[in-house]
């Protein structure tokens, strides 16, 4: 069979069954942790377009089988979508999943359901094609991630015992082949004082004051963060994202103060680096014993649509795969074939759920998405009906270019 010119004429006969899933997945509204209905569609959804299994797991994420190949490659698309925040900025209906002048309109079609429609379609024109091959090809659509990416993937890894031997995100890359991003985690800091009359402040410690001092003292931890060696990721970051001082009254000095931070991670860098980063320079500043200053890394614990108790902690490990790896090489050749140019390998600034399956669990991943990445999270979000066409296509023929077939 010659795979490359069946799977791109049926990905183009498919154009408009595509955007219509897309539409009726924009439709579904489907916030964090409550994407019952989204979960629902999708399952009806891939059963009528064929696939050999479709289940739920334990926190209600969609999976679905084709094959039964020894190897075992997933393409993971997250489904839940954050809100619309303020709707005066929305020029249109964010729900109305439009399709029109070959753009697809609404909450979630760059970030990231476009891809879970890609998905959908390639299923489809893998099982007309009756692909038998060497790997189990896994489509997953998951939950929860705009609260605690990757959270369902150490679900489904560490609980259900659910590990492939590649993973491809379909999160938006403007059809660009990503190998990596920095990671990133949340650190509160809690520092104590001496309350005492606050008309008489000299007899007190404030927890303010070292608040101010321990502040800036993370202010110049960020000026001093290096660069990863290639420069590939680019510099980790940590910025203070709350602060919240209190005392006994409002006519006291405080003694209690909290600061919370956003860490990027590069190259490198992992949770306990940057602890004791902020340790030494939060001490240095405030003069406080090290032992004395609570510095740690909150936990997620919302509870999603099944009802199950998970939670995690919220840290996000740095991943990347080199541009040599097998993936990413088969992820180039088959953008070749099918579009007869070189495609842009780069990384995304934004986080996915790759820092749990390569991150935490050293699933070699790429990244291949329908949209742009800047479209996420923005008012008046859409993507491009083409850019689900060249996904289908892509995801369809790389499991025959990872065997060696074509
Ligand atoms: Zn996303």
């Amino acid at each position: 069979m010659d795979f490359v010119n069946t799977i791109k004429s049926k990905a183009e006969q498919y154009r408009a069954y595509t955007a219509d899933v897309l539409s009726q997945l924009v439709k579904t509204k489907s916030y964090s942790s409550k994407e019952e209905d989204v979960c629902r569609l999708i399952k009806r959804l891939c059963e009528e377009a064929g696939f050999d299994e479709v289940r739920f797991d334990g926190l209600g994420s969609v999976v679905a089988r084709i094959g039964k190949g020894s190897k075992s490659i997933a393409f993971d698309a997250h489904i839940d979508t954050v809100e619309v925040g303020n709707m005066k900025n929305w020029k249109f209906d964010p729900f109305s999943g439009e399709v029109k002048d070959g753009l697809v309109y609404g909450r979630g079609t760059s970030d990231q359901k476009g891809g879970a429609a890609s998905m959908i379609a390639a299923g489809r024109i893998l099982k007309e094609m009756g692909y038998a091959g060497d790997y189990t090809l896994y489509f997953t659509f998951t939950v929860m991630e705009e609260d605690c990416d990757g959270m369902c993937w150490k679900y489904l890894i560490e609980e259900e015992k659910f590990k492939p031997d590649f993973v491809v995100s379909t999160e938006p890359t403007s059809c660009r082949i990503y190998r990596g991003h920095r990671g990133r985690m949340e650190i509160r800091i809690i520092l104590r004082g001496i309350s005492c009359h606050g008309s008489a402040p000299e007899r007190g410690v404030s927890a303010a004051y070292k608040a101010a001092r321990a502040a800036l003292a993370i202010e110049k931890l960020n000026n001093d963060l290096q660069p990863d060696d290639d420069k590939f990721l680019g510099k980790g970051t940590i910025t203070v994202s709350q602060m919240d001082v209190k005392g006994p009254s409002q006519c006291a000095v405080a003694d209690y103060a909290m600061i919370y931070c956003d860490r990027r991670l590069t190259w490198g860098e992992d949770a306990e680096l940057a602890i004791s980063q902020v340790r030494k320079y939060v001490c240095e500043a405030t003069g406080d014993n090290p032992e004395d200053v609570v510095i740690e890394m909150p936990d997620y614990e919302k509870v999603g649509w099944t009802n199950k108790e998970y939670s995690q902690e919220l840290y996000f490990p740095t991943w990347k795969i080199p541009q040599d790896h097998k993936l990413v090489q088969s992820g180039i050749k088959s953008y070749e074939k099918l579009f007869d140019k070189e495609p842009t390998v780069d990384k995304w600034t934004f986080s996915t759920n790759c820092v749990a399956t390569t991150g935490r669990h050293n699933i070699p991943a790429i990244g291949f998405g329908p949209g742009d990445e800047a479209q996420a999270h923005a008012p008046n979000e859409i993507t491009r009906v083409e850019d689900l066409v060249i996904c289908s296509k892509f995801y369809a023929l790389l499991p025959y270019v990872l065997e060696g077939k074509c």
